[in-house]
């Protein structure tokens, strides 16, 4: 089989192909090389990273479980079973490098990468790649092959998965964007993370705490000075032959750059460590409890921030936090959640409504707790409504039927309006000359935050 030089060439090219996997080991390599994108490192410095992970393998090869340059041994049995570190004949230098070297041309199969169309160099199997990746990704072997075709960068971008995902609790787990710039920031912090991981430990327990996976994402975004153009994904993988999981968790591209501009925002950050504080269990403190919401449950972000001010305002005075929290909740509504300007037009009207009659009766407490429950606050409005037509017969109806749509009849949209009120009827009080009482013993999450403003190193 003759091959042309450019064939050749292409072999140290680094493409990005739609596998998450593969992009994050392409990413993870251009960190290594120095790059600032997988399609700019030269063909000399791609040589250069897969000597050095040929390097690395070597140097871990030998090293007891449990001393110091393990680690990469233990992820070795995460992301590739059966690899030439696990049998005592192929663990040697030689052996590591035969498993890690292009097979010569004369060898490759004759078909092309079936990840980026290039010239295959051989058939691998799940000793090179995860195979538990999701039905889309998902390597299947057609009967009477040995494996999967791909191509030498393709097969080395997973290769290179330690270097941008770090190990802990049996699953490798990284950080994922289709927005490139900040795809390679975070490839780059995580690169330098898990090769401190590499020089120094001995185990693959999972550190950094509750929900280290998407705190780390937050972390990531706090010190990301750019607008995203895309969401965020954690990916947690393992090829491990008893256990093959592939996950991705989602976190859109507005919550994302919600959370992103919030972090870095001074002013924001005042009402934001309130929020953070709103979302605390009795087991997880409240910025971890934020983060892993965020993937999981973006819409309770706003209302545990309600739910805190209803219970910080349940003896009938408004709470200090108030005024920072409100329009940090307002924003989260309208920019994640998209609440219309329609929406918010008519729950602002109502919210006004409500203020001036509680203002006139003084009692915020019975408003208050009729908001614990739909049901509750419908009869509520219902006798308001019946008070304000026999006393302001002129002034139109207290609530009206597209106002009490918004705020019953539209599901989740709702869910949201009657958030949104409450938190209008607190600004609309202010407004009207109610103080926020003195600040009370609220515990903020300082720990944490220290931990999310502890710059990123890798900073270019
Ligand atoms: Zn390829």
């Amino acid at each position: 089989m003759s091959t042309s030089v450019s064939e050749t060439d292409l072999q140290s090219q680094l493409v990005l192909t739609p596998h998450p996997l593969q992009r994050l080991g392409a990413h993870a390599i251009a960190a290594l090389a120095g790059a600032a994108h997988p399609e700019q490192v030269t063909g000399g410095q791609f040589d250069v990273v897969v000597a050095r992970m040929i390097s690395d393998l070597a140097a871990t090869s030998t090293v007891a479980k449990g001393d110091p340059g393990w680690y990469l041994l233990g992820v070795s049995y995460l992301v590739w079973p059966n690899c030439a570190l696990h049998y005592a004949s192929k663990r040697t230098v030689e052996g590591i490098t035969a498993w890690r070297s292009m097979p010569p041309p004369d060898r490759w199969p004759g078909v092309p990468c079936m990840l980026c169309g290039r010239a295959a160099v051989a058939w691998y199997g799940k000793g090179d790649i995860p195979l538990g990746a999701s039905v889309e990704h998902r390597n299947t072997t057609a009967p009477g092959h040995q494996g999967t075709p791909l191509c030498w960068p393709c097969v080395s971008s997973f290769h290179a998965l330690p270097y941008a995902c770090a190990a802990g609790g049996g699953v490798l787990a990284g950080l994922h964007s289709w927005d490139e710039r900040f795809m390679a920031r975070a490839a780059r912090t995580a690169m330098v993370h898990n090769r401190q991981a590499m020089l120094t430990r001995g185990d693959l327990k999972r550190g950094g705490g509750a929900f280290a996976v998407e705190f780390t994402a937050l972390q990531a975004l706090r010190w990301w000075d750019k607008r995203l153009t895309d969401g965020v994904q954690t990916v947690q993988f393992s090829n491990n032959n008893q256990d093959q999981r592939f996950q991705v968790e989602d976190l859109d591209q507005p919550l994302a750059e919600w959370l992103r501009s919030t972090v870095r925002d001074q002013e924001r950050r005042a009402g934001f460590r309130y929020l953070a504080a709103a979302q605390a269990t009795a087991k997880v403190r409240g910025l971890r409890m934020l983060a892993w919401r965020a993937f999981h449950q973006p819409h309770q972000i706003p209302t545990r921030g309600v739910q805190w001010l209803r219970d910080h305002s349940a003896d009938g005075a408004i709470p200090a936090a108030a005024p920072l929290l409100a329009p940090l909740i307002r924003s989260y509504l309208t920019e994640v959640l998209h609440v219309l300007d329609k929406d918010v037009g008519h729950v602002t009207t109502v919210a006004g409504r409500i203020a001036e009659v509680i203002t006139e009766s003084g009692h915020l407490k019975r408003f208050v707790v009729a908001t614990r429950q739909p049901r509750d606050l419908k009869s509520w409005l219902k006798k308001e409504a019946t008070d304000w037509t026999r006393t302001r017969s002129g002034e139109g109806p207290f609530i009206d039927t597209v106002q009490w749509r918004v705020l019953f009849d539209m599901g989740n949209t709702s869910w949201s309006a009657r958030d949104l009120l409450y938190i209008a009827v607190l600004e609309q009080l202010c407004a009207r000359g109610w103080n926020p009482k003195p600040d009370d013993d609220t515990v903020l999450d300082d720990l944490d935050f220290a931990t999310l403003d502890i710059e990123d190193a890798t900073e270019n």
